[in-house]
């Protein structure tokens, strides 16, 4: 048995960076065992795929402390065998490959170097809690380390047990480093790879804004310090911890109106999950089993609520304004920032007829993280469709308590409930949201949760005064514009198919995905001049296809529908009461 107060301690060196090799040595007391067995795991918390972290490692040796060779076998793929034979130390040392820039992931190269807990320390099985170190040895060039680790003293950082080494992302460089104190803690936005195109001392000043609207919903700060590790390298993703985050933003985030937003929504998503799943958390989540997928229904509250309250605490802190909470302008129509981007991305994905979002969530393993071209068909993600049940949920509560309570008092409640050792089942979470409604809303949540019934925004939009746009069905030549339905790519100026959406006139003609279009009725056609082709058709015209499948040619016929209307846009009723200007009003300010 390991001796509980003894830690283990990994020193980690970078002998040559620009190979993106970190190596680490990890000293592991032991208490004379025969035989130790050790493991790094294969997923990391709040990314929801299997990763099989220890295929980046290589040369794996163990030796005793007095720096004897030990016998060490795989036992699977990311376990190892020791034969301790008494000793009692087991210095293990490995090179890890860190060439994979995303916030799951690691990364090494002559600029800096960020390690993730999952994918670089390798631990004694059995008991978990016990103390863990980490030193690191850096360039000459590098200035600093920093982490949401407790630090001794410079590089040296500590952990009262393996969950919390997982959890805290360790990032070292030349990055600059922003502080800010909020209710008496510091804040650290760490940004590496700061130049001159981005905005350093706005980009704090925000994220101040968001940690000051938090404090304001949630009453007080969880933690005793917070680290936001934002690494300015192009590419993007965030992923949540305890007390800090690591998220991935483009050179030029600060620049545009457009791409500012995006990265507030990506600060505010990630720090907001600081009580939602990193504290108030599915049962499921935690201990976490580090080798196999851990399941839970509930990811439509742990990230869809997040993305409800992202870009609306967004737009609390007085960081955008209504109309680009509520429906920005078409540019941005695609980003997922806005209530109508949300709105039009359920509706035009069929999956929503298909799987129930607490399918999704539990499902997340093998679809939402490993998507393919048939998955617009079958499902729909949990962050979608979970910040529109957000956002009914707390219309509903409004509603049914005349504006007295709504989904913000639902989740200091449940953060007061199941933030501590436990978390919540499905039913604990429903029930403290049915006491904030003051009645039983199992029916409604079996409803949104359980079935494909499509959503009814009645509530909401008649509760705040709102509206969908009416728009015209769009045009060619002032006439309805003729429509396939498929998604179709260039390859080589060939025209191929790419996904054949459920109900379109591409999917009744029997279309598949990686056709190869060669002509339409006997025109030879190209992947640049598809768009206008089609506009010399009208809606209900068959048109012939010639076509390539896995080397045949063969002749397609379809039948053009007529392009669908995009409906999902809220706008303002121009007709809205005074209290329905009010219940908006106290809704978009949290008031
Ligand atoms: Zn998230």
């Amino acid at each position: 048995m390991l001796e509980a107060a003894d830690p283990v301690v990994y020193t980690v060196r970078f002998p040559s960076p620009v190979s993106h090799y970190a190596e680490v040595e990890a000293k592991i007391p032991v208490a004379g065992e025969k035989s130790v067995e050790v493991f790094l795991p294969v997923w990391t918390p709040g990314s929801y795929l299997v990763r099989e972290y220890a295929r980046n490692l290589e040369n794996v040796h163990a030796a005793d402390g007095a720096g004897a060779d030990l016998a060490i076998e795989k036992t699977r793929k990311n376990r190892w065998r020791i034969a301790a034979n008494g000793a009692r130390e087991i210095i293990l040392r490995y090179r890890v490959y860190c060439r994979e820039m995303t916030v799951r992931t690691n990364w090494v190269d002559e600029n800096f170097a960020l390690l993730n807990g999952a994918a670089t320390f390798i631990s004694p099985l059995g008991d978990l809690h016990r103390p863990y170190e980490v030193k690191l040895e850096l360039p000459a060039s590098w200035k600093l380390s920093i982490s949401g680790l407790r630090e001794l003293e410079p590089n040296h950082f500590v952990a009262p047990e393996y969950d919390t080494l997982v959890d805290s992302p360790i990032l070292a460089g030349n990055p600059v480093v922003r502080q800010f104190v909020v209710d008496g803690k510091t804040h650290y936005l760490v940004n590496e790879g700061e130049t001159a195109l981005w905005d350093g001392p706005r980009s704090a000043r925000d994220a101040q804004k968001i940690v000051e609207q938090n404090l304001k919903m949630w009453g007080s700060l969880p933690y005793e310090k917070y680290v936001f590790l934002n690494l300015i390298v192009g590419g993007g993703g965030g992923l949540e911890h305890k007390n800090s985050v690591c998220m991935m933003t483009g050179r030029y985030a600060t620049r545009t109106r457009r791409g500012y937003l995006g990265w507030l929504d990506l600060v505010s998503h990630e720090y907001f999950h600081a009580w939602n799943v990193k504290r108030l958390r599915p049962v499921e989540l935690g201990p976490f089993d580090y080798e196999n997928e851990n399941y839970t229904q509930n990811l439509w509250v742990a990230e869809g609520f997040t993305d409800y309250y992202a870009p609306l605490n967004i737009r609390r802190a007085g960081l955008s304004t209504d109309a680009e909470y509520l429906s920005p302008p078409p540019a941005s129509e695609r980003d997922v920032q806005s209530l109508s981007a949300q709105i039009d991305m359920l509706q035009n994905t069929p999956g929503r007829l298909a799987q129930p979002v607490q399918s999704a969530s539990y499902d997340a393993w093998i679809k939402l993280y490993r998507p393919d071209e048939n998955t617009g068909n079958t499902a729909i993600s949990y962050y979608n469709k979970g910040a529109l049940v957000g956002w009914l949920l707390d219309t509903h509560i409004r509603h049914l308590t005349d504006g007295k309570k709504c989904l913000d008092d639902g989740m200091r409640s449940a953060f007061a409930q199941y933030s501590g050792a436990h978390g919540y089942t499905s039913e604990q979470f429903q029930k403290v949201m049915s006491d904030a409604a003051g009645q039983d809303l199992s029916s409604w949540f079996h409803k949104v949760l359980q079935t494909t019934e499509e959503i009814d925004y009645t509530e909401a939009l008649e509760w705040f005064g709102l509206e969908f746009k009416k728009t015209d069905p769009p045009k060619a030549d002032n006439r309805a514009k003729a429509w396939m339905g498929f998604v179709t790519r260039a390859a080589e100026g060939r025209l191929l198919v790419s996904q054949v959406p459920r109900g379109t006139p591409a999917e009744a003609a029997g279309l598949s995905v990686d056709d190869e279009i060669l002509a339409v009725d006997n025109w030879r056609i190209t992947a640049e001049g598809w768009g206008q082709r089609l506009e010399q058709y009208a809606p209900g015209d068959t048109v012939e296809l010639l076509v390539a499948r896995r080397d045949q040619v063969i002749k397609v016929s379809a039948k053009l529908g007529e392009e669908p209307t995009k409906k999902w846009q809220l706008q303002i009723n121009p007709k809205a009461t005074d209290d329905q200007k009010l219940h908006l009003k106290s809704w978009l300010t949290g008031s």
